[in-house]
This record gives C-alpha cells, sequence and structure tokens, in this order.
C-alpha cells in the first residue's frame, strides 16, 4: 500500500502493547466494540438525515453486516452509517479520543495482570481489534463525502499505521481483521453467531451474519448429491431497542449486557431502573448504578449525563440536563416525546420540559439508591464509590434533602471500626429520651476522630457520636442545621448543648471545680496572655489534661484550613478557649508549681498538647519539644 505512514499517539503504542501481551480470557469483546462503533456511526448518520435527508436517499436501510471469509482468513465488520473522511481516520484511529489519555498512561503500571484490569475501565474500543487479527485495514467513505474521497487505512499495530485516500462507490466504513492464527476460531459460524447474538440483541440496528444457506432437496434431488453451499446474510438480532420492550419480558443477562454497551464497562451494573412513563409527560428511563466510580468523577470538566433519544431516534450522548450534579455517576438512557428532534444542548438548558423530566428523573434515581440500600452488603460497596458525592445532595438538592439524608452513611463512635453504615435514622432510634441533638466530629482521619478527647465525656454518658473526615463532609456539616427535627452539634463547640444530658449534679460539681480552681485558671490566663481567648473547666474530658475549643460552634479543622489556603485564601488568626481538666495529674503538678516562669511552661505544654490533638500539628514543635525537654530534665 502506497499511503503515508503515521506514529501513533504514545498512549496507543501502549494500550496496543498491552492488548497483544495481555492474556485475554474474553476475547470476542472486540465484536462488542466493533459492532458498537457500527451502531454508533449508523446512529450518528440517522441524526444527521433528520435534517438533511439527502445524506441516505441511495441507502435507507441501516444495516451492520459480518462476513468471514475462511481462504483469506479475514472477518469483516460492514456498517452504512456515518463514515470517516481521511483526516477522521487518522485522527479517530491513530489517537485514544478520551480526555482520559493522561490518567490512563499515569496508572499503567507494567504489571501486565493489574493492566489489563486497567483496559476495561478505560474501554479498549477500536483497538481490542488487535486482540485477535494481526493486521487490520479499514475501508471508509463520510455520508457527505464524495466517491473519489474514502479512505483506506491500515496497521499491524506495531507503532505505526498508514493511510491514504482511495475511490469507495458507497458509504460507510468496513473493519477487515487479518485474524491470526491462533484465532481462526472467529471465522466459524457458529462461534460467530453465539458472540454476535450476546452483543447485538439489544441494538435497534439489524446486525446481519453471512451464513451457509440450508435448502431441503428438491424433489427427485439425491440427497447425496454434491452441491456447492451458498450464502445469504441472515439477521442475528431482533433489531429491537432494549429499552421499547415491557420490563418484564426483559432478562436480567439482557440489562446487563445492555449497559456495558451503553457505558463500555467492563463490570456489571450494581441495579437498574426501567421505567415506562405514559401521560402528560411522556418517557422512558433505564438508570443504572456502576459498580466502580469512573477515575474523573471528582474531576470538574469530566462529562457525564444521559443518553437522550427523542422518539427512538439517538439525539446526544451525556445530556446533563436530566440529573443534578450530586447524581452524576448514574448511567443511563432516556427516550422521550415531549421534546423536539431538533433539540440542542442550549435548548435542552432552559425547557420546562427538561426540568420537569430532570424532577422525575431524579425521583427515580434516588429510589434506585434507596432499593440499594436495603442490602446493606450492596450498599456499602455503593457507599465506598459514590458516597462522597451523594454527600453534596443534601447542599444542592433542597427539594430532597431530607430523602438524601437517610441515604447517607457515616462512621461512629457506636462501631469499633471505621465502617461506614451509620444512617441518621440508625443514629435517631438509638438516642436516649433526655438526648435531643445529633453529635458529630470531623477530624483528619478515622484515628484521629476515633481517639479524640472531645469524645470523652459523651462517651461516658453513652451518647453516640458521628466520626467523619472526608474532605466533603466539614463543608456539608456546614449547610445543615438538623435531620428529623433534630439540631447538629459539633463535639468540638465550645458549648455542647447538652441539655437533660447534663445532670444537675455535675453542673453543681462544675460550678463548685471552677470556683474550686479559680487560681490555676487565672494563672494559666496570664501565662498565656492574648494567645488563648479564654481559660475555662471542661465538662467534656475524662482522660485528657486540657483541650481546646472554637469561640462560636466550629473552628476550622486542620484540613479545611489546608483546602482553604490551597485556595490561596488566608485565615483569620484563631483563637481558641483553653478547656482544662483541673483533676489530672498534668494539670495538678502544674498548679503545685510555684515558680512563675517555670509554671509559665506548664502553661505552653498544657496549651500546644491540647492544639496537638486537635490540629494534628503546631506552628513551632521544635520549641514545644524545647519546652517539654527542659520540664522533663529540669528538676
Ligand atoms: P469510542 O467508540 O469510545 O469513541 P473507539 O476506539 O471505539 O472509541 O473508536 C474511536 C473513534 O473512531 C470513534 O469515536 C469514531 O469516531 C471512529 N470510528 C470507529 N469505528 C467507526 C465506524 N465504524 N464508523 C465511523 N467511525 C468510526
Ligand atoms: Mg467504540
Amino acid at each position: 500500500m502506497a499511503g503515508t505512514v503515521h506514529g501513533f499517539q504514545t498512549e496507543v503504542t501502549k494500550l496496543l502493547d498491552l492488548l497483544a501481551n495481555s492474556l485475554y480470557s474474553n476475547k470476542e469483546v472486540f465484536l462488542r466494540e466493533l459492532i458498537s462503533n457500527a451502531s454508533d456511526a449508523i446512529d450518528k448518520l440517522h441524526f444527521l438525515s433528520l435534517t438533511n435527508p439527502d445524506l441516505i436517499k441511495d441507502d435507507g436501510d441501516f444495516r451492520i453486516r459480518i462476513r468471514a471469509d475462511k481462504d483469506k482468513q479475514t472477518l469483516t465488520i460492514s456498517d452504512n452509517g456515518v463514515g470517516m473522511t481521511l483526516e477522521e481516520a487518522n485522527e479517530h484511529l491513530g489517537t485514544i479520543a478520551k480526555s482520559g489519555t493522561e490518567a490512563f498512561m499515569k496508572s499503567l503500571s507494567g504489571d501486565a495482570a493489574r493492566d489489563s484490569q486497567l483496559i476495561g475501565q478505560f474501554g479498549v474500543g477500536f483497538y481490542s481489534a488487535f486482540i485477535v487479527a494481526d493486521r487490520v485495514t479499514v475501508l471508509s467513505r463520510a455520508a457527505t463525502a464524495a466517491e473519489g474521497e474514502g479512505v483506506r487505512w491500515e496497521s499491524t499495530g506495531s507503532g505505526t499505521f498508514e493511510s491514504e485516500q482511495v475511490s469507495r462507490d458507497h458509504r460507510g466504513t468496513d473493519v477487515i481483521l487479518h485474524l491470526k492464527d491462533s484465532e481462526k476460531d472467529f471465522l466459524e459460524t457458529w462461534t460467530l453467531r453465539q458472540a454476535i447474538t450476546k452483543y447485538s440483541d439489544h441494538i435497534s440496528t439489524p446486525v446481519m451474519l453471512w451464513e451457509e444457506k440450508f435448502e431441503a432437496p428438491k424433489d427427485g434431488e439425491k440427497q447425496d448429491e454434491k452441491k456447492e453451499p451458498k450464502f445469504e446474510y441472515t439477521q442475528v438480532n431482533d433489531a429491537k431497542a432494549l429499552w421499547t420492550r415491557t420490563p418484564k419480558d426483559i432478562k436480567d443477562e439482557e440489562y446487563k449486557e445492555f449497559y456495558k454497551h451503553l457505558t463500555s464497562d467492563y463490570e456489571d451494573p450494581l441495579n437498574w431502573a426501567h421505567n415506562k412513563v405514559e401521560g402528560e409527560l411522556e418517557y422512558t428511563s433505564l438508570l443504572y448504578v456502576p459498580r466502580r466510580a469512573p477515575w474523573d468523577l471528582f474531576h470538574n470538566d469530566r462529562k457525564h449525563g444521559l443518553k437522550l433519544y427523542v422518539q427512538r431516534v439517538f439525539i446526544m450522548d451525556e445530556a446533563e440536563s436530566f440529573l443534578p450534579n450530586y447524581l452524576r455517576f448514574i448511567k443511563g438512557l432516556i427516550d422521550t416525546n415531549a421534546l423536539p428532534l431538533n433539540v440542542s444542548r442550549e435548548l435542552l438548558q432552559d425547557s420546562a420540559v427538561t426540568r420537569k423530566l430532570k424532577k422525575a428523573l431524579t425521583k427515580r434515581s434516588l429510589s434506585l439508591i434507596e432499593r440499594l440500600a436495603k442490602d446493606p452488603e450492596q450498599y456499602a460497596t455503593f457507599w465506598k464509590e459514590f458516597g462522597n458525592v451523594l454527600k453534596e445532595g443534601p447542599v444542592e438538592d433542597y427539594d430532597n434533602r431530607e430523602q438524601v439524608l437517610k441515604l447517607l452513611r457515616f462512621a461512629s463512635t457506636h462501631n469499633s471500626s471505621d465502617a461506614q453504615d451509620v444512617s441518621l435514622e440508625d443514629y435517631v432510634k438509638r438516642m436516649s429520651e433526655k438526648q435531643t441533638k445529633i453529635y458529630y466530629l470531623t477530624a483528619d482521619s478515622y484515628q484521629a476522630a476515633a481517639s479524640s478527647p472531645y469524645l470523652e465525656r459523651l462517651k461516658s454518658k453513652g451518647v453516640e457520636v458521628l466520626l467523619m473526615w472526608q474532605r466533603v463532609d466539614e463543608w456539608l456539616m456546614g449547610n445543615l442545621n438538623e435531620f428529623d427535627g433534630k439540631e447538629f452539634v459539633p463535639v468540638t463547640s465550645s458549648d455542647l448543648k447538652l441539655g437533660d444530658l447534663a445532670d444537675k449534679q455535675e453542673e453543681q460539681e462544675q460550678k463548685e471545680s471552677s470556683e474550686k480552681h479559680k487560681d490555676i485558671i487565672e494563672r494559666l490566663k496570664k501565662a498565656l496572655g492574648d494567645k488563648v481567648s479564654d481559660v475555662k473547666v471542661s465538662t467534656r474530658l475524662i482522660d485528657s489534661p486540657s483541650c481546646v475549643v472554637g469561640e462560636h460552634g466550629q473552628m476550622y479543622t486542620s484540613q479545611m484550613k489546608r483546602m482553604l489556603e490551597a485556595a490561596g485564601q488566608s485565615l483569620p488568626e484563631e483563637k481558641f478557649i483553653l478547656e482544662i481538666n483541673p483533676t489530672h495529674r498534668l494539670v495538678e503538678k502544674a498548679a503545685a508549681e510555684a515558680d512563675e516562669s517555670r509554671f509559665a511552661m506548664w502553661a505552653e505544654v498544657i496549651y500546644q498538647q491540647a492544639l496537638l490533638a486537635d490540629q494534628g500539628s503546631l506552628k513551632d514543635p521544635a520549641a514545644f519539644v524545647r519546652t517539654l525537654n527542659t520540664l522533663l530534665t529540669q528538676q
């Protein structure tokens, strides 16, 4: 071939190496990928022909054809879809089009077993042809191009491809696989039929296989007479879009296979909901919850959204207007008669119909997740993957706040591990009669939360505290007031609002204690000066000598500070209230110190310790260590 030689994008070369070298247990996936590309090409042309019927006037019967040639050892997948120009072929079949190339490269480890898992995550697409072929030829012509503007593309999958302009008398694409000797099985009708049935049942375009035609012997013909076999294309699938069928007639396997076709995910979804709605607002929706989060779930520029069909015609991918952002992990499609065929993204954004559909689909998604939550094991999988996204819900979606709150799960002092499986309803159910608030603690890690001194008093009273350490938690809790009429109170708040939980005797004791320890309180205030806003006898400490609390409820945790600092915001210097536990040995020892300059060192240690426990770090750790060592070594 006398075409131009091009180098593949580095990422493609790596992917191809990977495909060639990793053992593929499921080689037939190449058929799914190529049929799916053919079907996409036909959908695209179908869409274009809505406004430009001339494009298909010579051939209006969309179809995909698959033909094996045993003599040439080739398998050809043909479609009469939108086709490609030379430039498009060079671009689309020479690079990985997805924005994830960089992430893909980064995630490659060189460990074949691990990397072959990754291929699944990123979708092998067109290049999966090289799993079974040692040479691939593509012949194509764009639907808009003239006869002389066809293209021939060819590659052996090792570093380069060749392409050139050729003449082609019809639109559409042939992908010709020159099969490896080891993959001749894919020339057998039986093997092909099996695989194609599996991957094309839900495709709305007919998929035809070139098969031997069996004719009953005619009268007078001898049974054993040798005849040339006759071949013809027979349709393999029923070419009825899956979502248009009646839900009860669709098998789970079909739903799963359709999900894979739709998303190029290689894993089964966690569950799905298929609804056909008639009446004023007619639509059919098929929504899936994936098993695994995509790598870019938290990237702002990540594309997401449902596939949109209008009257069964494919209109666009990733129509994001139908679901709120916090449900961006839901995959699936919507098919509606309520929108015009020529609807654009812009039109979708400010259409009243879209808003109504969004409301309905949000409800459907939430009840789909509620269904998942009934199975704790499945929900744990879901929560691990998508919990942090769902936490955006109560703030983003005021209308459904209570419903989303019920779907959240937290770690808690009720558990002895970091398992996040406590719902707010569980918490409220376990509350004693005297408790009227929901207590929570945000920290840098589970460890830091679980061993926080702020929990001591509440623990001793048997009050459960929700433990949080995800980035989103601070923001979420900062935006929530209550659940089920019960106020959220951070245990770091200066006023724990214990209400009936604080018994009278304790209060009396504390009052007396404050009175009794007035002395050390005054000395501490003097020694620490304006480093602290106040010093008090604590109501919450049992095992720790001291802690710091914010003046107005919540403090910035170090996590929050890092976030704000990263965003270039300077924080006002924070001043804390120092709370002390006067019966702790360390505090007693300090109180017994008569020398004020040594007492100042004790004060420093008591204060810095409290800061350290809360913040996880100190501004000047060396100074702290020096002071501590002086106290430890001087008698
Ligand atoms: P994806 O389908 O996810 O985009 P693929 O690797 O499967 O990734 O295909 C890459 C691109 O090549 C497609 O997006 C499309 O532009 C083009 N392409 C592949 N097969 C065909 C085809 N049969 N007809 C037209 N274009 C095709
Ligand atoms: Mg594809």
